[in-house]
C-alpha cells in the first residue's frame, strides 16, 4: 500500500448516502486498497448540468498498492456495480469516483488525467479535502487549497450535511 491517492464521491440518485456509503465499503474492502481518511459529507447544488437534484459529495483518502490506471478501473466497476449509467454528460448519478490525485503524478493518458483537471475550480471537492488535508499541494497549481477556496464565489452551494470527523469545515468559509 505504498501510494497515497485521494478520491471525489459523488451521489444525486436514489438514496444518496447509502450511495456513498456503499462506495467506501467497496474500496475499502478491495484487498489492494485501504480507506485512510473520510471527511464529512456536504450537500451541494449541482454545477455545469443544472436541472437535476442536489448531490451528496465527499473526499476520501486511500492507500493503494494499485497503480492509477488500475485503480480507475476499480473506481468505475464499482460505479457499475452500484447502478451507474452515463447519459447525460455531468448528468444525474447513483454515484462517481474520480481519482483527484495520485502520489504527486501528473498522469495524461486517453483515459486518465491527474491531478483532476476540474478539481481545483470545484467546491465540492475542494472543501472535503481540505477537510482531510489542510496543507495538501496540489501539483499543478501552486496555491494553497484555502487561497483556492477563497477565489469561488457562492459558498452556500457547499453545505456541511452529515459531520463524520473534525470540525465544521464549511464554518470558516461563511457565505
Ligand atoms: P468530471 O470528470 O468533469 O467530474 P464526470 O465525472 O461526470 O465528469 P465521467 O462520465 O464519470 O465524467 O467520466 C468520463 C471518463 O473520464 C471516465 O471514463 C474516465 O476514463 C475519464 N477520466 C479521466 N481522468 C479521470 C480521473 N482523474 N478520475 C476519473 N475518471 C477520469
Ligand atoms: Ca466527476
Ligand atoms: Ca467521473
Amino acid at each position: 500500500m505504498n501510494n497515497i491517492a485521494y478520491l471525489s464521491l459523488g451521489s444525486n440518485l436514489g438514496d444518496r448516502l447509502d450511495y456513498l456509503k456503499s462506495a467506501i465499503q467497496a474500496l475499502d474492502s478491495h484487498p489492494d486498497i485501504k480507506v485512510a481518511s473520510t471527511s464529512s459529507v456536504y450537500e451541494t447544488d449541482p454545477v455545469g448540468y443544472t436541472d437535476q437534484g442536489k448531490f451528496l459529495n465527499l473526499a476520501v483518502k486511500i492507500e493503494t498498492s494499485l497503480g492509477a490506471e488500475a485503480l480507475l478501473d476499480t473506481c468505475l466497476n464499482i460505479e457499475k456495480s452500484l447502478g451507474r449509467v452515463r447519459e447525460i454528460k455531468w448528468g444525474p448519478r447513483t454515484i462517481d469516483l474520480d481519482i483527484l490525485l495520485y502520489n504527486n503524478e501528473n498522469i495524461e493518458t486517453d483515459r486518465l488525467v491527474i491531478p483532476h483537471p476540474r478539481m481545483h475550480e470545484r467546491l465540492f471537492v475542494l472543501i472535503p479535502i481540505l477537510e482531510i488535508d489542510p496543507f495538501l499541494k496540489i501539483p499543478t497549481n501552486d496555491k494553497p487549497l484555502i487561497d483556492l477556496i477563497e477565489q469561488i464565489p457562492n459558498k452556500k452551494g457547499v453545505r456541511l450535511w452529515k459531520q463524520t470527523s473534525g470540525e465544521d469545515a464549511y464554518a470558516h468559509f461563511g457565505s
